[in-house]
């Protein structure tokens, strides 16, 4: 069987467009415009290109957003203040800090000063608690990707057999906890292996799977022997593997791309699958905290 490729950018098109129309209806309805802080300590060409394209999609939505910019010297307690004045700043909906952030900055304790309100990375341990007991608004922005992908592409996964290789509080666990809820989208019953599960039984497990979701960060990891006629393989992996004759870095995925798509009904492309669903989701976690500032969804 050779896969259908599942495209990360034509999905995050199409819900951009469904989030626009959105956004045009609480203005109109309930002059309500969503609001995104960016904030970005110092000058990392990564962030600040993840940032710039970032503020770039919340301005076609049509958001009211800012960009601020913080020198890479900022005391942890100056950029714990800025927090806290836009925790409190009514026009804003969603703070996103830019990580990684400078050494002598406790990540962990930035992120914990965002309102959980308007945390829409969803990385705040309030709003992973509220993911886990199924009462929450946002979720994390690449598993949630990875859940629109599959229920755009493949369909529903209830009570599809799942397995998601890698346990990152970023990408595994909350994979886990999303396709376990009791909701449309999810439902399936899930399997979670990692370094700890030994190789043969994790290549058991990775067979059974209706729906595989590697995030190991191991290249071309995933064999077409461990896959099983049909499979929807979402590849979370990014991974550089040298260079290009021009001077660009190579990507692979976790996946053996090329083998596994001769036996997969569905795949994601690395670059090009999950990649690009990413800053969509956030726009998504955005419109859903206005929301919720405005009393228009309850938790
Ligand atoms: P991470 O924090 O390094 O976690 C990797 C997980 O995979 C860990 O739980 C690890 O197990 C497990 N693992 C590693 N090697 C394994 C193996 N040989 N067999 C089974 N499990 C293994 O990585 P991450 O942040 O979750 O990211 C995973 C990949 O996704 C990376 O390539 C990253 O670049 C990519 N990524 C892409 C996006 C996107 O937008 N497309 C976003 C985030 C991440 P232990 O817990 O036992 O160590």
């Amino acid at each position: 069987m050779a896969a259908k490729l599942i495209k990360g950018a034509e999905v995050a098109a199409q819900i951009r467009a469904e989030l626009k129309q959105e956004v045009d209806e609480l203005k109109a309805k309930h002059n309500l415009t969503p609001g995104l802080v960016t904030i970005l300590v110092g000058q990392d060409p990564g962030s600040v290109s993840y940032v710039t394209a970032k503020q770039k999609t919340s301005h076609e939505l049509g958001f009211y957003s800012i960009q601020d910019n913080q020198e890479p010297d900022i005391t942890e307690a100056a950029l714990l203040g800025l927090l806290d004045k836009y925790n409190k700043d009514p026009k804003i909906h969603g703070i996103l800090v830019q990580l990684p952030l400078p050494k002598h900055i406790d990540s962990n304790k930035v992120l914990y000063g965002i309102n959980p309100d308007k945390d829409v990375d969803a990385f705040h341990p309030v709003n992973v608690g509220r993911i886990l007991i199924g009462n929450y608004a946002f979720l994390p922005c690449t598993p949630a990707g990875c859940q629109e992908l599959i229920y755009r592409a493949y369909g529903d996964p209830k009570g599809k057999e799942v397995v998601v290789v890698g346990r990152s509080n970023i990408v595994g666990k909350p994979m886990v906890a999303i396709m376990i809820q009791k909701r449309a989208g999810a439902n399936a019953t899930v399997t979670c292996v990692h370094t700890g599960t030994p190789k043969d039984k994790m290549i058991e497990h990775c067979r059974r799977a209706d729906i595989l979701i590697v995030a190991a960060g191991v290249p071309n990891y995933i064999q077409a022997d461990w896959v099983k006629e049909g499979v929807c393989v979402i590849d979370v992996g990014v991974n550089r593997i040298g260079m290009t004759e021009s001077g660009k870095a190579k990507l692979a995925g976790d996946v053996d791309f090329a083998a596994v798509s001769e036996k997969a009904s569905f795949i994601t492309p690395v670059p090009g699958g999950v990649g690009p669903m990413t800053i969509t989701m956030l726009m998504k976690n955005t419109v859903m905290a206005a929301k919720l500032a405005a009393g228009l969804v309850k938790l």
